[in-house]
């Protein structure tokens, strides 16, 4: 099969470069994806389209596509076009949402072999995902923050002891020898492994704990960062590094063990296995995986009792554990409360822009940009730096950049006038992850221990799906789980494309402004004192009812 690659250069396809880069957004994740052969683009089920069917429609569909058109995707699949405005999204997609009492994985499985639903991960099913570098500055400034409080800002001769070198996993090792420490990665599959050697995000490989020990020892001996990915299985690898008694300084797993029938695989079974037990009895697969996950987050709690900080990075794994007899899983903390929350507070989350004309020297002109203009903010120049000097690009050039209310309209308006100028070698398009301040809903990852208590409202993402259609969005999409996150989780996305119009430069101001706005209230509302800050130094509009005083009318 011809794989896919994103289209580059200046000749479009379709109508205008708003519909032709959405199109190539589309082809970027089938370009970046871990299995593209079945549209997989990570997190072990997160598809880019329903199947090769939907695929064709919605690329033929989008080369038709007018203006004031909106195509309309139902969980991968193209169900129709309506006849809208000029500044109406063009797509408008609901990937993987099922009602409460049916969310089950049992009946999302059932569901999918029919044929009538697929699970889009967070930005695979509406084509947002850039690589691993999309959780890369995610995973940097947790390091950084651990740095700050527990190891006096120096991760310098630190070991750092982590799982999973997928999609998003691989973003690990980078982010660990970004922030200086000696950081082995654990992974089960030795072609991820090279793959990540091969894109350079991960430095030696082997099969030897002993061996990898050694590369950690000499190199936290020396204070030289490395990043070390050893074959073998998590749930065997953990305990017996606990049982020779070495504790590294920060432990977490990014396995995708949120799914137990195509994610987590279980200790002793060999690859090959996998597949035969999947199809045979997929319910002792899920088991064996459940306890699996037992043992190792089992060891992740002496760990973390022998004084390593440890935490959750997002995949469920404590979840999993806890219902399968680790009945203090939950000691373990979750990244987002732990490291996160005073920056989402302030809506300040990981933006992104793409670079559609596919050349790199766009992403390093709005870097140079970004260096220039936003030098008052320490942590976006800090990453730009290092994320020009480490990380390689996959597929269409990207950059991520965590900027808050205010700041993303900035850039993305400066950006826009830069296309517009014609600095840039094509348009951009702005989008960002689901794991923002008002686009996601999941109690056990990004509002876990939420002050109020409203961890498992749900109303936060739709309400951020409607802002952002109101707002002129040029993409929305809302999701929720599939495979073994069914049930846990609701979010929102939403891309622009600045093609340096007057009209680009509406739609961005309104949408990206009102997108953190939304963020900002939902934390102010919990009575987060960074967003009650924010309200107040930003003049945003909030509604405070707890002592409304006003005089009501009734009929
Ligand atoms: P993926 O499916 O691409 O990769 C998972 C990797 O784990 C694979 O390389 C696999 O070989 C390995 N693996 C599975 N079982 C293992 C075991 N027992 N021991 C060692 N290795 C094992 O998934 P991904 O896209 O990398 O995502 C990983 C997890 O992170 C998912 O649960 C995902 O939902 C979560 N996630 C978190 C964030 C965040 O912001 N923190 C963002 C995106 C995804």
């Amino acid at each position: 099969m011809e794989q896919i690659k994103a289209q580059r250069g200046a000749d479009l396809r379709c109508k205008s470069w708003r519909q032709e880069a959405l199109l190539r957004l589309l082809e970027n994740v089938l370009e970046n994806a871990e299995d593209q052969e079945n549209l997989v683009v990570y997190g072990a089920l997160g598809k880019a389209a329903r199947n090769w069917p939907s695929y064709h429609a919605i690329v033929a569909t989008l080369k038709d596509l007018e203006e004031d058109e909106t195509l309309i995707i139902q969980s991968g699949k193209p169900i129709g076009i309506i006849k809208t405005h000029t500044n109406a999204p063009l797509v408008i997609m609901a990937n993987g949402n099922l009602v409460g009492q049916w969310a089950k994985s049992d009946h999302f499985y059932e569901l999918q072999k029919k044929g009538l639903i697929c699970w889009g991960g967070l930005t695979a099913g509406d084509w947002q995902y850039i690589g691993s570098q999309g959780v890369i500055q995610g995973t940097y400034e947790i390091f950084q923050t651990i740095a700050r409080k527990y190891f006096h800002s120096d991760l310098s001769g630190r070991f750092i002891l982590t799982a999973g070198l997928g999609g998003m996993g691989s973003s690990q090792p980078l982010a660990g020898v970004m922030a200086g420490a000696a950081i082995l990665c654990v992974d089960v599959n030795e072609e991820h492994i090279d793959k990540r050697i091969k894109s350079g995000y991960l430095q030696r490989k082997t099969a030897e704990l002993d061996v990898a020990l050694r590369w950690i020892q000499e190199a936290t001996e020396n204070k030289q960062s490395v990043s070390v990915g050893l074959i073998g299985n998590a749930a065997e690898i953990y305990p017996e590094i606990l049982k020779r008694d070495i504790i590294p300084d920060i432990v977490s797993d990014q396995t995708a063990a949120h799914d137990l029938i195509y994610g987590y695989i279980p200790a002793g079974y060999r690859l090959t296995d996998v597949e035969t037990v999947r199809q045979s009895d997929p319910e002792r697969l899920a088991n064996d995986a459940g306890q699996s996950i037992a043992a190792e987050v089992s060891a992740m709690l002496q760990f973390k009792r022998k004084g390593s900080i440890v935490f959750d990075n997002g995949n469920n794994i404590r979840t999993q554990a806890f219902k399968y007899g680790v009945n203090d899983a939950f000691d373990i903390d979750i990244f987002t409360e732990a490291f996160l929350r005073p920056l989402f507070s302030r809506a300040i989350g990981p933006f992104r822009w793409i670079a559609l004309s596919g050349e790199a020297e766009d992403i390093n002109l709005i870097d140079k940009y970004i260096l220039k203009e936003f030098a008052e903010n320490e942590i976006v120049v800090n990453w730009i730096r290092l994320a020009h000097k480490y990380v390689p690009f996959q597929g269409l050039p990207a950059r991520i950049g965590w900027l808050g209310h205010g700041e993303r309209t900035r850039l993305a308006l400066a950006v826009n006038q830069m296309v517009a100028d014609g600095l840039l070698k094509g348009p951009i398009a702005f989008t960002r992850d689901h794991l923002d301040a008002g686009a996601m809903t999941h109690p056990n990852i990004m509002t876990e221990r939420m002050k109020d208590g409203s961890d498992a409202v749900t109303d936060w993402p739709l309400l951020n799906a409607m802002t952002n259609c109101s707002s002129m969005a040029d993409l929305v999409a809302i999701h929720s789980g599939g495979g073994g996150y069914t049930g846990y989780m609701q979010s929102a996305g939403v891309t622009l494309v600045a093609d340096g119009t007057e009209a680009a430069g509406k739609r961005l101001k309104c949408t990206l402004d009102n997108d953190t706005t939304l963020g900002v209230l939902r934390y102010a509302d919990a009575g987060y004192e960074e967003a009650l800050d924010e309200v107040h130094q930003k003049g945003i509009h909030r509604i405070e009812t707890n002592n409304y005083q006003g005089v009501e009318k009734h009929a």
